[in-house]
């Protein structure tokens, strides 16, 4: 944003949802219009997709440097989901707060709850709602990238995911791309927007209020 004022407090903008629900193309474009806004990429121990990029989608790690890095406490939070592990590099993430600068992450509910419980002030969850179950499986199917009891298993993992919508600070429904965008970026804006946050506003009301007028 060009009008950023400092110092302030970084937003960790937590998106999660059932897999297929749109929330990756959403964070992608929320990322593509605020420059200031710092992707947390996650290390995971599954297998790298068609069209994926290493180290730009994720850190793909084996399942033993996975456990080094649990052992060094060096994520913020980390979780089991669909089989496999995965975690938010807590490095990186100190790094941005400690310089004002917001976070996104696109992560799952159980990743979303353990943020929220060692962050609750820079933490704001969302969650994003499929319009249903069968458009979840046939974004799943077009989409393609999966086995057939891989995308089973997901709808399965879905319900499970659903459940813990109402944990969350924000939860829309994601049936119509441009819509769902605008709600999300409307949440950033308002958060970013919180008094707390902006600690900027002390210094800049003094000067204001001691303007020769
Ligand atoms: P996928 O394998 O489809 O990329 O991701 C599967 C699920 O894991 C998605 O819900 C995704 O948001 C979640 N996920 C990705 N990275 C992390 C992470 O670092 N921590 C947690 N808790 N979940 C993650």
């Amino acid at each position: 944003m060009s009008n950023e004022r400092h110092p302030r407090r970084g937003v960790l903008l937590i998106v999660a949802s059932p897999s297929g629900a749109g929330k990756t193309s959403l964070c992608r474009r929320l990322m593509a219009d605020h420059g200031g806004l710092e992707l947390s990429i996650s290390m995971t121990t599954r297998g790298i997709r068609p069209g994926e990029v290493a180290d730009r989608d994720y850190h793909f790690v084996d399942d033993a440097e996975f456990q080094r890095l649990v052992d060094a406490d060096a994520f913020l939070e980390w979780a089991d989901v669909h089989g496999a592990r995965y975690g938010s590099p807590r490095a990186p993430i100190d790094r941005a707060l400690s310089e004002g600068r917001d976070v996104l992450f696109d992560i799952d509910w159980q990743g979303a709850r353990d943020i929220a419980v060692k962050c609750p002030e820079d933490a704001v969850r969302v969650f994003i709602l499929p319009p249903s179950l069968e458009e979840l499986r046939r974004r799943l199917v077009t989409r393609s990238q999966d086995a057939d009891e891989v995308i089973e298993r997901r709808i399965q993992n879905a319900k499970g995911e659903i459940e813990h919508c109402g944990d969350f600070d924000y939860v829309f429904v994601n049936d119509d791309f441009d819509r769902s965008y605008a709600e999300l970026a409307h949440i950033y804006h308002a958060e970013r927007s919180r008094r707390f946050r902006n600690i900027w506003i002390d210094a800049y009301k003094d000067a204001l209020l001691n303007e020769a007028v």
